[in-house]
Protein backbone atom coordinates (compact mmCIF):
# COMPACT_ATOMS: atom_id res chain seq x y z
CA UNK A 1 0.00 0.00 0.00
CA UNK A 2 1.62 3.11 -1.31
CA UNK A 3 0.70 5.48 1.26
CA UNK A 4 2.40 9.01 1.04
CA UNK A 5 3.55 10.55 4.69
CA UNK A 6 2.36 14.06 4.28
CA UNK A 7 4.49 16.75 6.42
CA UNK A 8 1.56 19.24 7.88
CA UNK A 9 3.08 20.52 10.46
CA UNK A 10 5.78 23.37 9.26
CA UNK A 11 9.44 23.20 10.41
CA UNK A 12 12.47 25.49 11.33
CA UNK A 13 15.45 24.83 13.03
CA UNK A 14 17.01 26.59 15.78
CA UNK A 15 20.20 28.68 14.49
CA UNK A 16 22.20 27.65 18.16
CA UNK A 17 21.71 24.09 18.48
CA UNK A 18 20.07 23.20 15.49
CA UNK A 19 17.48 21.85 16.77
CA UNK A 20 13.98 20.74 14.94
CA UNK A 21 11.18 22.81 15.89
CA UNK A 22 7.52 23.65 15.03
CA UNK A 23 7.12 26.89 12.91
CA UNK A 24 5.15 28.50 15.49
CA UNK A 25 7.54 28.17 18.40
CA UNK A 26 8.98 31.04 19.11
CA UNK A 27 11.56 30.00 21.71
CA UNK A 28 14.07 26.66 21.21
CA UNK A 29 13.13 24.26 24.21
CA UNK A 30 16.41 22.71 23.96
CA UNK A 31 18.43 25.70 24.11
CA UNK A 32 16.48 28.75 24.89
CA UNK A 33 17.47 30.07 21.48
CA UNK A 34 15.15 33.05 19.57
CA UNK A 35 16.78 32.72 16.63
CA UNK A 36 15.08 29.97 13.67
CA UNK A 37 16.01 29.93 9.92
CA UNK A 38 15.06 27.38 7.12
CA UNK A 39 16.29 23.85 7.74
CA UNK A 40 18.33 22.48 5.03
CA UNK A 41 19.46 18.79 5.08
CA UNK A 42 18.14 16.76 8.33
CA UNK A 43 20.62 14.40 10.50
CA UNK A 44 19.65 12.18 12.51
CA UNK A 45 21.66 11.44 15.60
CA UNK A 46 21.18 7.83 17.47
CA UNK A 47 24.51 8.10 19.33
CA UNK A 48 25.69 11.86 20.19
CA UNK A 49 28.90 9.79 21.82
CA UNK A 50 30.04 8.33 18.58
CA UNK A 51 28.61 10.44 16.07
CA UNK A 52 31.17 12.46 13.79
CA UNK A 53 28.11 14.84 12.57
CA UNK A 54 27.01 15.35 16.25
CA UNK A 55 30.27 16.90 16.93
CA UNK A 56 30.59 18.56 14.20
CA UNK A 57 27.40 20.51 14.96
CA UNK A 58 28.13 20.14 18.23
CA UNK A 59 24.79 17.51 19.45
CA UNK A 60 25.04 15.95 22.65
CA UNK A 61 21.79 14.59 22.78
CA UNK A 62 19.58 11.97 20.56
CA UNK A 63 17.24 13.66 17.88
CA UNK A 64 16.68 14.69 14.76
CA UNK A 65 18.90 18.01 13.78
CA UNK A 66 18.72 20.08 10.79
CA UNK A 67 22.45 19.58 9.02
CA UNK A 68 22.44 23.17 7.99
CA UNK A 69 20.42 26.60 9.11
CA UNK A 70 20.09 29.07 6.52
CA UNK A 71 19.26 32.39 7.37
CA UNK A 72 15.39 33.56 6.44
ZN1 LIG B 1 18.26 25.64 20.20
Amino acid sequence: MGKTLKLTVKLKACKRCHAIVPAHMKVCPKCGSTEFGTIEGMVVVFDPERSVIAKLLKINAKGIYAQRVRDR
